[in-house]
């Protein structure tokens, strides 16, 4: 039963229709307190994506903070002392240009609109190419095509205007040109088709409650947007009590809140999400340096989790944010398209420049080598936890059709993030067969996260295995009885192997390791 072949018309779309509702209905995410009809942009994670979520945590402090030295984690609060985002640039400059459309009543925000078109034109370069690669054959020169074909180098031009009036709009605030950009390109909105637009507004992303019991005593806070002031106002203390020496890095995971906009689709935009940021700060003049050696670590992460590198693809910051003076995102090939999953960013000395002028406290290091003190240069590593969790789920998700006509649903995640690494399942629920393989579970649940099923037929209860994505099915029959063997099913190749119960815990172990 094995060479399985994916449904190759599963169309895009329809595949995050079907994530979504995959995810449901083996509870790895729910909407948030879904008997009112949910909450806007807010999920919960059920018992399956809680395990999925805490693997991919773990993976990340592992290489991150156990993985080097130099490197130190953080657990810092939520709420901070408000004068930390009018420091930080939140206040004044954490916005987005928004705008909406008369007609369908729909929000968006205008640089995602625009970006999206710009998609549409590259979609239309990548079906010119393909058409040509089929009328060359073997002598195609597809980046040869590219430069000289007057199509596509048509599109490219305009691809590079749209961008560079973009960039401009947003730079300047140029609210009113944003608009005409919309018009000139002849944007419709995507729901309705509609080119009836308001104007392009800007607006503050960050939640704000109130601190105090009297409304007179109260302060106005802000919910974190991001995890990293927490991290640039804790850099002395860590930097002092852990006797670090530069270049050093405090990482931390934590959760973050955004007032999005536009909240369509699904764990990839949330209202409250976790990020897993990185900031690693070194000599001023170095950070290029270690801009490129953090680039090149985040993508060597993302690969070793064995995903194709095809699946990545880095995108250089048309516009930096204010505090950055390089920045890329790390792409994934989302159900969506490719849509950012991770930044680096070169942050400057921005942000703990700004902390010591609005705290009045230095926040600088002596450097033993050259007697000298100043304010390090930061670079950050900044990945959404639930994009990540996305990317997983979306990358392992695949309908099957396998050799016997039959078809299966199987997750295909990488076996350091699996839920459950294993299930032990009797073949029969008789004949003592249960309890040698509660027996079995006893000795692995130490170790691994180990599901234990003995309802309905062994067969179906592959499938409910591979729909969950776990990695090793232990199936006790009557021959373990005898000679305490087992058969251990592989969920990919679907391959069966007899081998002494001890060695199951070897085997598992290999994979995790890989
Ligand atoms: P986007 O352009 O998609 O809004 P961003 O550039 O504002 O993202 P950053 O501020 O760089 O994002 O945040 C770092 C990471 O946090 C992002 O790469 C992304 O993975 C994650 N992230 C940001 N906003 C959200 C959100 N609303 N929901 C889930 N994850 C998010």
């Amino acid at each position: 039963m094995r060479g399985a072949s994916t449904f190759a018309a599963m169309e895009q779309e329809d595949k995050l229709k079907k994530v979504i509702s995959h995810a449901k209905e083996y509870g790895f995410v729910f909407p948030s307190s879904e008997i009112y009809d949910g909450l806007g942009a807010v999920y919960d994670y059920g018992q399956l994506g809680s395990e999925l979520k805490k693997n991919i945590k773990e993976y990340w402090w592992k290489s991150m903070v156990q993985m080097n030295e130099n490197i130190v984690g953080i657990d810092s609060a939520i709420f901070m002392h408000p004068t930390t985002w009018k420091a930080s640039g939140h206040v004044d400059a954490f916005n987005d240009p928004l705008i909406d459309n008369k007609d369908s009543k729909k929000r968006y925000r205008a640089d995602v609109l625009v970006e999206d078109h710009i998609e549409k034109i590259r979609g239309k370069i990548a079906k010119e190419v393909k058409k040509a690669a089929k009328r060359f054959g073997d002598s195609f020169d597809a980046e040869m095509f590219q430069q000289t074909n007057p199509r596509v180098k048509g599109y490219l031009d305009k691809i590079e205007v749209i961008e560079a009036r973009m960039k401009r709009c947003m730079e300047e605030e140029d609210l009113e040109d944003f608009k005409q950009l919309i018009i000139d390109e002849d944007i419709a909105d995507p729901v309705g088709g509609s080119r009836n637009w308001t104007d392009v507004r800007q607006f503050n992303l960050m939640f704000s409650t109130e601190m105090g019991s009297t409304a007179e005593g109260a302060n106005k806070i802000y919910l974190r947007p991001e995890t990293a002031q927490g991290i640039f106002v804790n850099y002395l203390n860590v930097q002092k009590t852990g006797r670090m020496k530069l270049p050093f890095g405090i990482a931390q995971i934590g959760k973050a809140f955004r007032n999005e906009i536009v909240a369509r689709q699904f764990i990839f935009r949330m209202r409250e999400f976790e990020q897993m940021e990185m900031q690693f700060f070194v000599k001023p003049g170095t950070e290029m340096e270690w801009y490129e050696h953090w680039k090149q670590e985040r993508i060597n992460w993302h690969k070793s989790l064995g995903i194709p590198e095809s699946e990545y693809r880095f995108h250089d910051h048309l516009k930096m944010a204010h505090y950055a003076n390089a920045a890329a995102d790390i792409e994934f090939n989302f159900p969506m398209g490719f849509k950012e999953l991770e930044g680096i960013h070169s942050r400057t000395d921005f942000d703990l420049k700004q902390h010591e002028e609005h705290s009045g406290k230095k926040l600088q290091y002596f450097d033993p080598e050259t007697n000298e003190s100043y304010v390090p240069y930061v670079v950050e590593t900044s990945i959404g936890l639930d994009r990540m969790f996305l990317a997983m789920l979306s990358y392992a998700y695949q309908e099957e059709k396998l050799e016997d006509g039959s078809e299966r649903t199987v997750l295909r995640l990488p076996v350091k993030l699996a839920p459950y690494k294993v299930a032990v399942l009797p073949l029969l629920k008789k004949d003592g067969l249960p309890e040698k393989a509660r027996e079995i579970l006893g000795g692995l649940k130490h170790d691994f996260m180990c599901q234990y099923d003995e309802k309905d037929a062994i067969g179906r209860r592959y499938r409910r295995q591979d729909a969950i994505g776990t990695p090793f099915a232990v199936t006790v029959d009557h021959q373990t009885l005898e000679d305490n063997t087992v058969t251990i099913r592989e969920r990919d190749s679907m391959q069966q192997d007899r081998v002494k119960i001890e060695a199951v815990e070897g085997i598992i172990r290999d994979r995790l390791k890989g």
